[in-house]
């Protein structure tokens, strides 16, 4: 038979390999931490929504929404769906249709895939993650802190430094229409030197020529009519509590009048954080967000951070990793001691230990090279002699210092193996 073509996996999606498999842990677990530190409670929605969904929740002129979807018609029954470029809007969705803001506010939290059709590269893919967290219901300058704050706390719990926070405010919607419209009028005065881009946001969307990433129009921007400028008294109020929140927990921050974000559904606060020049994490307060997608008006604020991001800054800053992935291995010889050694692996596993027992047959000396690169603490050895006598030999892998063939041996009785592996496992 002719070899068969290898299939390849998307571009921009990535596989997660075993040897990342500590991190992505460790990670998840300092996230578990924080959101339950902070009473966030998870919720888990669906990969697929509506493609309306996101249209209407995130907004037409936006960059996800006008190029970055994978949306699709379900050939089966013409339903219009897309696989979700972020989960704000699905988090809004479930609340909403489970009436979960009877009761008043709730906060909450999410995890996993989301997909965009993006040009990949570092720290860009099509599939990426995010954690976020929605504190829905809650109207005050205290909620925005308090995200602030839960982000702050998982980059220390993983010892992640110069992560900088820059926040701004983007008012209330007649706020914004004055500094649009001065925008505007700055931004035809300089026609000449908008790009492609922004000439195509001029009158839809030009908040978001603020944001532009092309360095021939950053002069131009720089000097564009500042919407901080433009807030009324109890905006203003609210970025001032803020501000003045975050300084009493002695968090450094810098305002910065030229932060945008991407969604059109954000108002009043506005955050990101960000790692030489690269955004890792980004927020705010989005208080339309839920009357526009049906619900009762109800405000909210929260954050989506970029998973893929945040493991790059671990493994940079050393992350340790524990490379074992089982506590013994056992090697045997023959058929009778195949048998016993299974027994007893399952005896062990009974008592809640990682056992791999070796499969495949070979020497032992083959065997011996397995059970070192599996980190194991110990082998056990069912050879024919051992058999014989009602014994199993425990070899020590590594030593105190968890050095790679420490070499100690010791034959102890088949009936007693579980107590002592057990008691030469608690001793390491
Ligand atoms: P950018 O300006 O970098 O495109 P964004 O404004 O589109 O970011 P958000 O929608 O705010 O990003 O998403 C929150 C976070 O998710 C980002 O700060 C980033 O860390 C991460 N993120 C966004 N898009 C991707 C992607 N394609 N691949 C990996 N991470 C991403
Ligand atoms: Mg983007």
């Amino acid at each position: 038979m002719s070899r068969q073509e290898k299939i390849q996996g998307v571009r921009g999606m990535n596989d997660i390999l075993p040897d990342d498999e500590a991190l992505w842990q460790r990670f998840e677990e300092a996230v578990g931490d924080c959101m339950r530190g902070y009473g966030y409670r998870r919720i888990r929605t669906p990969i697929v929504e509506h493609t309306r969904l996101f249209v209407r929740g995130i907004g037409e002129v936006t960059d996800i929404v006008e190029k970055e979807m994978y949306s699709f018609t379900d050939a089966l029954n013409g339903e219009e769906l897309t696989l979700r470029p972020e989960n704000t809007a699905g988090v809004v969705r479930a609340s909403l249709e489970h009436n979960l803001l009877y009761d008043g506010p709730k906060r909450l939290w999410y995890t996993g895939p989301m997909f965009r059709h993006e040009k990949p590269q570092k720290g860009r893919y099509r599939q990426f993650h995010q954690v976020g967290a929605e504190a829905l219901g809650f109207a005050g300058p205290d909620a925005d802190a308090e995200v602030i704050l839960l982000c702050q706390r998982l980059w220390d719990d993983l010892g992640l430094p110069g992560v900088q926070l820059e926040i701004n405010s983007l008012g209330h919607s007649d706020e914004r229409r004055a500094h649009r419209e001065a925008l505007i009028a700055y931004f035809e005065a300089n026609k000449d030197r908008l790009d492609e881009d922004a000439s195509r946001r001029l009158y839809s969307n030009p908040l978001r020529i603020l944001d532009t990433k092309n360095p021939a129009m950053q002069s131009l921007v720089e000097a564009a009519p500042k919407l901080t400028d433009f807030l009324g008294p109890e905006s203003q109020a609210h970025f001032d509590r803020l501000q003045k929140l975050l300084h009493a927990q002695n968090l450094p921050f810098r305002v910065n009048p030229r932060l945008v974000r991407g969604l059109d559904y954000y108002n009043l606060t506005v955050f990101e954080w960000v790692v030489d020049g690269l955004t890792i994490c980004g927020g705010g307060r989005y208080d339309p967000l839920v009357e526009m997608l049906g619900g009762k008006p109800s405000p909210a604020c929260g954050f989506a951070m970029g998973v893929e991001r945040v493991l790059e800054l671990m493994r940079k800053a050393g992350a340790p990793l524990d490379p074992a992935v089982c506590d013994v291995y056992v090697v045997h010889q023959g058929d009778a001691s195949q048998l016993a050694a299974l027994q007893a692996a399952e005896r062990l596993r009974d008592a809640a230990l990682d056992v791999v027992l070796h499969c495949g047959g070979g020497g032992f000396k083959a065997q011996f090279k397995r059970a070192d690169a599996s980190g194991a603490f110990l082998a056990l050895v069912f050879g024919e002699d051992e058999l014989a006598a009602g014994e199993v030999t425990l070899k020590w892998l590594r030593g105190d210092d968890g050095a790679v063939g420490a070499g100690r041996q010791q034959r102890v009785a088949i009936d007693r193996l579980t107590e002592v592996v057990i008691d030469a496992i608690a001793q390491d």
